[in-house]
């Protein structure tokens, strides 16, 4: 069974006002792009890996992934306007032959290894795609523009969703060639009418859109 890994790391980042992309903000001391690069390559579950940068970006992300010793690298890509684009340049990397696809943030860099084989077990069982969340613990509120609260949502049966997201192969390809948009590629293979199955995620799976949560996330290395 091949499994392949599309990083996504096109994004621009712009809530950390930084004069690069995301993916090349320094966590401690070294862009953020290489530590899910090195993770992903260090799994046993992953064979080969789609690296998607952002726009201009391709040859320093190369560069970065041969420093880092990422093996596993296959191609590197540029991103699209919108992470679903970024995704469809992923997977139009990704050979006929492949059996599941990974897809994650680079975003979130710390991946555990544990959630990778957690993600990859529930596909043999029949699932169109896997991913990993946890429940909503906050209470949950509708806010009109004045931030005036219009409604208390309730949080049962919530879930946050994260990445790393497993799919059957041609599931995750019909989905994208279907041209929509989602914020995650779940949203996309549900919108096909897959089923998607969500297992235990982890907290250590933070999204970086701050400089505090860069910041956390150094703290927790
Ligand atoms: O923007 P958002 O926080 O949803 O980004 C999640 C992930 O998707 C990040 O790793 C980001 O680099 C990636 N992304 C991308 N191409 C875009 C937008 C986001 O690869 N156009």
């Amino acid at each position: 069974m091949s499994v392949w890994a599309i990083l996504v790391a096109a994004g621009r980042g712009e809530r950390l006002g930084l004069d690069q992309p995301k993916a090349f903000a320094k966590l401690n001391g070294q862009p953020l792009l290489a530590e899910p690069l090195r993770r992903l390559d260090e799994s046993d579950w992953i064979d080969a890996i789609v690296l998607v940068a952002p726009p201009g970006w391709e040859e320093p992300a190369i560069l970065l992934a041969e420093e880092v010793g990422c093996g596993k690298v296959s191609a590197c890509v540029p991103g699209g306007e919108t992470r679903s684009d970024s995704v469809r340049a992923g997977v139009a990397e990704v050979p006929e032959d492949a059996v599941v696809v990974l897809v994650h943030d680079a975003a979130r860099p710390l991946l555990p290894a544990e959630v990778i084989e957690r993600v990859l077990a529930p596909l043999s069982e029949g699932w169109d795609g896997v991913v990993p969340g946890l429940p909503v613990s906050d209470t949950l509120k509708k806010v009109g523009a004045d931030g005036a609260v219009e409604d208390t949502v309730s949080r049962d049966g919530l879930w946050a969703v994260q990445t790393p997201q497993a799919f059957a192969a041609d599931v995750l390809r019909r989905a994208v060639a279907n041209g929509g948009e989602a914020t995650d590629c779940a949203g996309l293979v549900e919108a096909g009418g897959g089923r998607v199955k969500v297992v235990e995620g982890d907290a250590r799976l933070l999204k970086v859109t701050t400089a505090d949560d860069l910041a956390k996330i150094a703290s927790w290395l």
